[in-house]
């Protein structure tokens, strides 16, 4: 069981990264948001100060930092409430992909660019007819010599519109095998023969983070750029999904924590102004604060034992369905306390409530993970 997770040493690490938010991302997000887009040189920016994998080796040019680090940034961007960027799926969700399964080729080539800022990662898995069902998907990459030949779509794919290297499923056999050996993971850069992108999405939420459609039309990419062996992707996925639940937990748990302070510091204020005090505001309130105490301490317990390399399959399937429902009954609740206010684009808890119900949605809908937990319990 956790008891100090964090050190002085992170909570340095926080408040210097603290004070980049404060200067760099929180006073132009609002208008990214209009736009529907980050500025790639926000990218650099957070690369320039170490914020970008920082848990990679020296050797690939990272800070060689604990994964807690790295952990802290996802955490206070949603405390903050800044989504867009998502550094949290380029850093622990699509970088380690080419850390665990890519050569040292391939590592030197691509690795000190996601660190500095310069490349932008994406993950292409879902597709207009295949999202939880992985082994479904129809995107195939048939090899000529030493290029594959990738053909197909793909869907809702964040940092689809920025990323310039995007590590994309695909079928390498096609029902030759089984469905779950067919799939291999080939990093398609920007710029490729036959690659397009389809549209920026318009979303409910997550505005200025750019979710897009990918396009492969004989695609052509040297077979230099397989990840790990052919026909291992979705055993890759199924590996490296178990870290990109826990970010959703950290960014679940970290939003509905803000949006309740927020709200409590309102609310307080709101009752200096002679609002009429309703008594089941402080119950709900009451149940409020027991939600962010359970689910805090689960999830420090959760980054613990997936830093010491503890398999969590089973508790961070838990802690992603149960931290995301957490957060939408929270914010939800935070809403109601700010009255009619609450619904007024004025206010800050209005964007909590819409970002936050991405969150049961991906990296396995919450449904999936409570299947993945029935046959981890042998249901
Ligand atoms: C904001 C956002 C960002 C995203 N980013 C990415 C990304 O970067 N890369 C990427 O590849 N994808 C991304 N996705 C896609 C996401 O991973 C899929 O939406 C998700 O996997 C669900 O797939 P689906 O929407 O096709 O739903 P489906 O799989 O069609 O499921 C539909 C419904 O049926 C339920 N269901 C499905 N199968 C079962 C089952 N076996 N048992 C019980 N219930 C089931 C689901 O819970 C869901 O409610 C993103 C989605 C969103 C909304």
């Amino acid at each position: 069981m956790h008891t100090n997770l964090y050190k002085t040493e992170h909570l340095l690490f926080r408040e210097t990264f603290k004070t980049f938010l404060s200067k760099e991302i929180i006073p132009f997000y609002d208008q990214w948001e209009k736009e529907e887009i980050i500025p790639k040189e926000v990218w650099k920016k957070m690369g320039q100060n170490g914020y970008l994998c920082p848990w990679v080796e020296k050797e690939y040019g990272g800070a060689g930092l604990g994964l807690e680090f790295s952990f802290i940034i996802n955490e206070e961007m949603a405390y903050a409430g800044v989504y867009g960027l998502m550094a949290g799926l380029h850093s622990d969700i699509v970088a380690p992909y080419i850390h665990t399964f890519g050569n040292d080729e391939q590592k030197k080539k691509w690795l000190p660019g996601c660190i500095s800022g310069d490349i932008i990662l994406a993950v292409a898995m879902t597709e207009p007819d295949a999202g939880s069902d992985l082994s479904s998907i129809r995107t195939t990459a048939v090899r000529e010599g030493e290029n594959y030949i990738i053909n197909g779509e793909k869907i809702y794919i964040s940092n689809g519109i920025l990323s310039n290297l995007i590590v994309v499923a695909c079928k390498t056999e096609t029902g030759n095998r089984s469905p779950y050996k067919d799939v291999s993971l080939i990093c398609v850069e920007d710029g490729s023969p036959g690659f397009s992108r389809g549209r920026n999405l318009k979303k409910t939420g997550w505005h200025s983070q750019d979710t897009g459609e990918l396009i492969f039309r004989d695609c052509l990419i040297p077979v230099s750029n397989l990840l790990g062996e052919e026909g291992k992707g979705f055993y890759y996925m199924m590996e490296k999904l178990q870290q990109e639940r826990l970010v959703s937990a950290i960014m679940s748990q970290a939003s509905a924590e803000a949006t309740y302070q927020m709200t409590i510091d309102y609310y307080k204020q709101r009752k200096d102004l002679k609002q009429a005090e309703i008594p089941t505001d402080a119950n709900g309130i009451a149940e409020m604060a027991t939600d962010i105490e359970i689910g805090r301490t689960f999830l420090n317990s959760l980054i613990y034992d997936h830093i010491n390399g503890e398999d969590i399959i089973k508790k961070v399937s838990m802690a992603k369905w149960w931290t995301s429902d957490m957060a939408n009954r929270v914010i939800s609740q935070c809403m109601e306390l700010y009255r009619d206010y609450g619904y007024l684009e004025d206010y800050k808890v209005g964007r909590f409530f819409r970002d936050a119900r991405a969150h049961p949605i991906y990296a396995g809908t919450n449904e999936i993970m409570k299947r993945i937990i029935g046959r981890k319990l042998g249901i």
